[in-house]
């Protein structure tokens, strides 16, 4: 159980926590007008769903793929509602039997939607099921065993499938290519985490400067499910330690007692980039031994802490492996000396 000020390396997680739920439900966006950013995403879509309701057909099914936190669940559901279409929500690793997903595609009416999260962790067997279901829709179940088994085909209404996951090069071809709508979300820029910031504060009821929105915007990577975390703990700071109101200086001390720095980057991200310095010079350095030497699993390496210090310039992906680059030795006040080699800033005998 997370104590109020246990920030230590969670805070930044981009993962979602199902002990947040009930308080995020309300924070997530219904419509597209009030769903923030993405606007090559959006723009896709109000056509395509608009295009839909004049043909009265089920939307095309749509993949929506990218790091944690960035809003793909809350899309599926802005999706359903404009479409004004009941949603059903389950994951990849949540159907494990056949009969489970037959269960729910048989269940489902004309244009409703099925929101598979995790789609890329479903098992094979169950995403044979969806390939037919998908394009045909229908599926096909073998009844009975040994020779008199017999294979019979049921139809489906035709419905629309929302995938969404954090690794589309993980996930096979046969089923990505059955997605006519394929959407990568981006990571948000500061103005819009500031937007997102500021509904969020409303909604909660919470009084921010502008200072202090675009000090929580601009340390939150990017990510809107992190924007409104910080707001709320930096709101719980703010309530101990001033008068309530999330000013900039009450946000650079909460931030700063959270170990964010002022480009959102925590202790693991630190600890990260330091050890690949330490130990391997800089990189080059294999996923798998960035994960070993940091305690870290390797997917979290990648889905949660890779794409933020690509983005900012401050790790590369190379073919032999990982490398921090001098812009990040100079935000961490080591020297550079080129990658490939011991840094100095380690070895007291080199001082
Ligand atoms: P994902 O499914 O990609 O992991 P979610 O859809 O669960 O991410 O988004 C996490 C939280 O961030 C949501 O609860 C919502 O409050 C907020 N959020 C995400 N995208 C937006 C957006 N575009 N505008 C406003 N809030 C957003």
């Amino acid at each position: 159980m997370e104590t109020e000020f246990d920030f230590e390396d969670r805070i930044l997680s981009n993962e979602y926590e199902p002990s947040e739920d009930s308080q995020e439900v309300s924070l997530r966006p219904k419509t597209l007008d009030e769903y923030v950013g993405q606007d090559k995403a959006k723009d896709n879509l109000k056509i395509y769903i608009e295009s839909a309701k004049m043909r009265a057909t089920a939307l095309d099914h749509v993949l929506l793929y990218g790091p944690p936190g960035l809003g793909k669940t809350t899309l599926a559901n802005v999706i359903a509602n404009e479409m004004g279409k009941p949603i059903r929500i389950t994951s990849g690793p949540a159907i494990e039997k056949i009969g489970d997903l037959v269960a729910i595609l048989t269940n489902m009416e004309a244009g409703d939607i099925l929101f598979i999260d995790e789609i890329h962790r479903l098992s094979r067997q169950v995403e044979e099921v969806l390939y037919p279901a998908m394009e045909d829709y229908a599926v096909d179940i073998i009844i009975g065993k040994g020779p008199s088994a017999r294979s019979i085909r049921l139809d489906l209404k035709p419905f629309t499938l929302i995938g969404a996951t954090t690794r589309a090069g993980q996930m096979t071809t046969p089923l990505r290519d059955r997605f006519g709508v394929l959407l990568k979300l981006e990571i948000y820029t500061p103005d819009e985490l500031a937007t997102i910031v500021r509904r969020s504060a409303n909604l909660l009821g919470i009084e921010v400067t502008e200072e202090g929105t675009y000090q929580i915007a601009t340390r939150s990577r990017g990510t809107p499910r992190i924007a409104n975390r910080l707001l709320k703990r930096i709101r719980d700071f703010a309530l101990v330690k001033g008068d309530g109101v999330i000013t900039g200086e009450i946000a650079r001390m909460g931030l700063k007692m959270l170990d964010i720095d002022e480009l959102g980057l925590d202790a693991t991200d630190r600890r990260m980039m330091e050890s690949i310095i330490k130990y391997y010079g800089g990189g080059p350095v294999g996923l798998e031994t960035i994960a070993a030497t940091t305690g870290e699993e390797a997917v979290t390496i990648e889905d949660v802490y890779e794409p933020y210090l690509m983005q900012i310039g401050f790790l590369s992906r190379t073919p032999r492996g990982r490398c921090v680059t001098k812009l990040a030795y100079e935000h961490l006040g080591i020297p550079y000396r080129g990658n490939g080699g011991q840094t100095s800033f380690f070895d007291p005998e080199d001082k």
